[in-house]
């Protein structure tokens, strides 16, 4: 026998037409790349989106076309989040710090018909025009009175100007909620890029999980600052998540600096906030060197890559800003766990706490894990058995775009994360299966080196990667940036390991450079070290 309740497609606009009507005045505030602050609410912003919805029809953009966009976090990207998926088209974020032939071919792969991006975008867009295939329009997300001249683009198209000129008068359209909503690339750090395409349905469920308490915890009641780019993975989610609970956005744009940032957040009584530790590093920088604190932050989720203890506590024990440790990727849309404490961990003393917030935390309803050892059999939860983590649920991954093979293995997405989980439901990141160490046929896990160096008051930023040994086959090499103006040796720093871990964890050398290689989503590039380093305790020895 069936359920008797209503049957509505879970669809983005609902989304947008919630806000409108429960939220109308809650506000959307951007630093502009033009350079000033503009405010919004999300009344506009639903009449705004309703407008560009028109004027994508008016240029000839159909349901399952897609639409690219080249932008940073403001509020005309948000317009094109929903007037684009609202329509049933496809809005595909392209990530302005890949290099342009990455860039074309990531756009002629996606077959993009539109192509919007802000101004600081021109010089890129300039060297890509002539050579992207199927790219109708090009549409600078400006005003008239900003409009470039260039004779490099054919056809550009100034955003404000197609807004003006339609009313606003359109009902969303319903249709399947599976229906193809937006596309994003994996960075392709080995092989090509591949795109991952979200539905409707998987868009609307991962904001209900990601709003949760024990997930990004939002409500009516924050004031959200997402530092992490609306071209990486959907700034997390959280463009849907605000609209979804009504809580205010401030979009930073192209300012990602700590003072930027700092100013922002004091400004706009930002609450909330999330973003890579390579972005937090400068402003926790920022905040020390000029005696600042935060008087409304409250939380900050961090993820993207693991985040060091030292960074926790500078945040938590010096600025009270409490911090979310959260694991997803990609093709996770992107939220997988996030670590919130049970009621059993709040009467731990601050270090065993710190222990349980270093993890990567617990999975979000809908996302189900497990760990795998070599021969695909599943591994015990006890903590400390590292294996490939694996998961499945409604918002992850079924094949990527235009994909002939499932990635999948018996219904699983394999992430090629190398992880343990304890008895709690708690996965920790040990390593990605390509950055992992072997040394002597044994595993050793590069971000625990890592975090134990980033604890060293002298180290600004540290890699832990895999150098060839004679004897060992592999061990481990630390790559560090030191803080400015201080000094440090390396026996000092590997002297600092002492006692922290096993001894044969220890790694064998510390190089000193000017900075670490980051990738166009601020993670550090160890492939890159590797190149570079791989060969160094041979010629060492
Ligand atoms: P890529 O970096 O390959 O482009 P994503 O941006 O989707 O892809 O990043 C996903 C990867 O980032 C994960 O598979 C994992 O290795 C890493 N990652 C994400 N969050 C964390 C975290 N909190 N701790 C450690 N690693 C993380």
């Amino acid at each position: 026998m069936q359920g008797a309740m209503q049957s509505h497609p879970l669809l983005i606009s609902n989304l947008l037409v919630h806000a409108e009507r429960h939220h109308g005045d809650q506000e959307v505030v951007s630093r502009r790349v033009e350079g000033d602050l503009h405010r919004q609410t999300f009344r506009d912003l639903a009449q705004r989106s309703r407008q560009m919805a028109q004027a994508m029809q008016a240029l000839g953009v159909g349901f399952g076309q897609r639409v690219g966009t080249l932008a940073w976090n403001g509020y005309r990207h948000m317009e094109l989040y929903y007037a684009v998926s609202g329509l049933g088209a496809v809005l595909h974020t392209l990530n302005p710090r890949l290099h342009a032939d990455q860039l074309v071919w990531i756009a002629d792969h996606a077959e993009d018909e539109v192509l919007c991006f802000d101004l600081t975008f021109l010089p890129l867009v300039e060297a890509v025009a002539n050579r992207v295939k199927t790219v109708k329009h090009f549409v600078v997300m400006t005003d008239r009175a900003h409009m470039p001249v260039t004779d490099k683009i054919p056809n550009l198209l100034c955003y404000e100007d197609l807004l003006a000129a339609q009313d606003g008068r359109l009902s969303w359209p319903s249709f399947d909620e599976n229906t193809a909503s937006s596309l994003c690339y994996t960075s392709g750090t080995t092989g090509h890029p591949k795109g991952v395409l979200y539905s409707h349905r998987s868009t609307v469920l991962h904001s209900y999980a990601a709003a949760l308490p024990d997930g990004l915890q939002c409500s009516a009641a924050d004031t959200v600052l997402p530092v992490v780019p609306m071209f990486h993975v959907n700034a997390w989610g959280l463009p849907y998540v605000a609209c979804m609970v009504g809580a205010k956005l401030v979009f930073p744009g192209p300012f990602l600096d700590g003072k930027s940032l700092h100013e922002l957040f004091e400004a706009e009584g930002v609450t909330l906030s999330a973003g890579v530790p390579t972005v937090w590093q400068g402003l926790l920088a920022y905040a020390e060197a000029n005696g600042l604190h935060f008087s409304t932050m409250r939380r900050t989720i961090i993820g993207g890559s693991a985040c060091p203890p030292a960074m926790m506590s500078a945040f938590q024990d010096r600025y009270q800003v409490a911090v979310l440790h959260a694991w997803g990727m990609t093709e996770i849309s992107p939220l997988g766990t996030a670590c919130a404490l049970k009621s059993k961990h709040l009467a731990l003393g601050p270090a065993e706490r710190m222990q349980v917030q270093a993890k990567q935390g617990r999975a979000v309803f809908g996302v189900d894990m497990k760990i795998v050892g070599e021969d695909g059999a599943e591994l015990p939860w006890d903590g400390q058995t590292s294996g490939e983590l694996l998961v499945r649920g409604p918002w992850i991954v079924g094949r990527y775009f235009k994909g002939e093979s499932s990635p999948l293995v018996d219904g699983w997405f394999p992430t090629g994360d190398v992880a343990t989980i304890d008895a709690d439901g708690y996965m920790q990141i040990t390593d990605r299966s390509k950055d992992v160490i072997k040394s002597g046929g044994e595993w050793i896990g590069s971000i625990d080196l890592e975090n134990i160096a980033m604890a060293h008051p002298a180290v600004a930023a540290a890699a832990c990667i895999a150098a060839r040994h004679a004897k060992w086959d592999e061990r481990p090499l630390l790559v560090v940036v030191r803080k400015a103006d201080v000094a440090l040796t390396r026996e000092e720093l590997l002297a600092f390991y002492d006692g922290k871990i096993a001894k044969w964890w220890t790694p064998d050398d510390v190089v000193f450079v000017d900075q670490l290689p980051l990738g166009a989503t601020g993670k550090v590039l160890k492939h890159r070290l590797r190149d570079q380093y791989a060969d160094h305790l041979l010629a060492a020895a």
